[in-house]
């Protein structure tokens, strides 16, 4: 185990201190996707302190095309990718601390986790949760890496509280993508390339070579074989709410009483119950076995109906598979759950 780092410690930015940093160090990593999982792999491989990984899904067989962590076994059973990963991460390095949450990410649960977080990495699929990010990223002065692709285009920026312009000053710069993976796909080089980013930078961060930093906005085709690299520096804003003079982390105070939500790309509804419910697997089968086959592992249960399938967690989030219509997925909710 003794050179088991050795071909890194050998990168003289790195070096025999960089990789005792690295041992010191605590990434966050917010969704276990495509950039997550790949994300996750090479933080663990390289010796990272202690990793924390969370995501609210389960993996299913189109994940396993592009998210690295998962095999056919995880897609069978319906294992929450928190726990694959989880398991996953182990086998690859047992000298890595993990911390594998299923759970959603939010505005008012991430905050209990950032205590001792370096760096976090972006593995959402949406710009709620990353506006979220950004103002925790200012409020505990965590930098924080910005990743997203679809179809082949990949986009990555850094951000360091305090000195980058924040997500929330470069917003309306950036270039939109106006696709999602529903209506573009994607393919395992857009993710692979964003993550290669994410981690080389978050490396820097982790060996505290801050003057190696980007700086720049990364956007590539790696389809069209477009590279672009803007500079933002400028864009940084004297009133900007997240990082201004007069901040007010607004994304944090706004109190997210949406109780729903359409899954992009999924034609799924998640509906979201204000309180935590800790449901009775085996009281739940009986009352639902009379609607339709249900099927469960000890962190879901998932029962199909004709033309829908119904899968509840154990902390009460129910996912409706089969629509995208918020009042028809409610009505099946409240009919089957009460
Ligand atoms: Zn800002």
């Amino acid at each position: 185990m003794t050179d088991r780092y050795s071909r890194q410690q050998l990168f003289k930015q790195i070096g025999s201190n960089g990789q005792k940093k690295i041992k010191n160090k605590h990434v966050l990593i917010v969704g276990a996707g495509a950039l997550g999982s790949a994300g996750a792999e090479a933080f663990v491989r390289a010796g990272i302190g202690k990793l924390t990984i969370i995501d609210r899904d389960y993996v299913e067989w189109s994940n396993l095309q592009r998210q690295q962590l998962y095999n056919e076994a995880d897609a069978e059973h319906q294992i929450p990718k928190a726990i694959a990963a989880e398991k996953h991460l182990k086998q690859i390095n047992s000298e890595v601390e993990i911390e594998a949450l299923v759970m959603e990410a939010r505005s008012d649960n991430l905050g209990n986790l950032l205590s001792g977080v370096d760096v976090i990495i972006d593995g959402t699929d949406n710009f709620d949760i990353r506006f979220i990010l950004n103002d925790l990223s200012h409020k505990y002065s965590i930098p924080w890496i910005y990743g997203s692709c679809v179809g082949s285009y990949g986009a990555v920026y850094t951000i360091i509280p305090g000195r980058t312009p924040c997500l929330h000053c470069i917003l309306k710069e950036v270039p939109p993508g106006g696709a999602t993976c529903d209506t573009a796909g994607i393919i395992s080089p857009a993710v692979q390339i964003v993550s290669a980013y994410q981690v080389a930078e978050a490396f820097k961060i982790l060996v505290d070579d801050f003057s190696m930093l980007r700086n720049t906005f990364l956007l590539f085709d790696v389809w069209s074989n477009q590279h672009h690299s803007i500079k933002l520096t400028k864009m940084k804003k004297e009133g900007c709410l997240t990082c201004g003079t007069m901040r007010t982390y607004p994304y944090l105070s706004y109190e997210n009483q949406m109780k729903t939500e359409v899954l992009c790309g999924r034609n799924t509804v998640q509906i979201r119950p204000s309180r935590s419910i800790g449901y009775s697997f085996d009281q739940l089968e009986k009352r639902l076995c009379a609607h339709g086959k249900v099927a469960r592992n000890p962190y879901l249960l998932s029962c199909q109906l004709q033309n829908y399938r119904l899968v509840i967690f154990r902390d009460g989030r129910v996912f409706i598979h089969g629509t995208n219509n918020i009042q028809l997925a409610k009505s099946l909710y409240h009919r089957l759950l009460g």
